[in-house]
């Protein structure tokens, strides 16, 4: 599929940052955790918070970093999810458009030009009989 893609660049860039920023979260989500966890056996209530807002920072980061990624693989995960559903929509559709007469036939209405079923023994446009 050669479609010019005028978002390369953009998608690039939310893949990098979101990627850097999701990491960057992620440590310092684990570092606060770890902080926090540790300072129990401390008198003083400055660890524990300041580990809490490292915590919490990371994870607002982490969550900014993973909805940058999510734009900037989202056309990755949609031309998979193309790929891996377009038999079952090709079925579909066939299936559909047999139901509905769609898929010709090759008999078409000597009056009309309507496509029919092969088995109509009149037309389902005009009426007229089909030779
Ligand atoms: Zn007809």
């Amino acid at each position: 599929m050669t479609t010019t893609d005028a978002n390369a660049g953009k998608r690039r860039v939310l893949t990098l940052v979101g990627g850097v920023a999701a990491a960057l979260g992620l440590v310092m989500l684990v570092i606060g955790i770890v902080g926090f966890l540790r300072s129990f056996g401390s008198d003083s209530m400055d660890a524990p918070m300041g580990s809490f807002g490292l915590f919490v920072a990371g994870g607002f980061c982490m969550v900014v970093g993973l909805a940058l990624l999510n734009a900037g693989t989202l056309r990755l995960r949609a031309n998979y999810v193309a790929q891996e559903t377009a038999g079952a929509v090709r079925a579909t559709a066939g299936a559909v458009s047999d139901g509905l007469g769609l898929k010709s036939s090759g008999r078409s209405c000597s009056s009309c030009g309507a496509n029919e079923t092969a088995d109509a023994k009149f037309c389902s446009n005009c009426g007229s009989a089909m030779a």
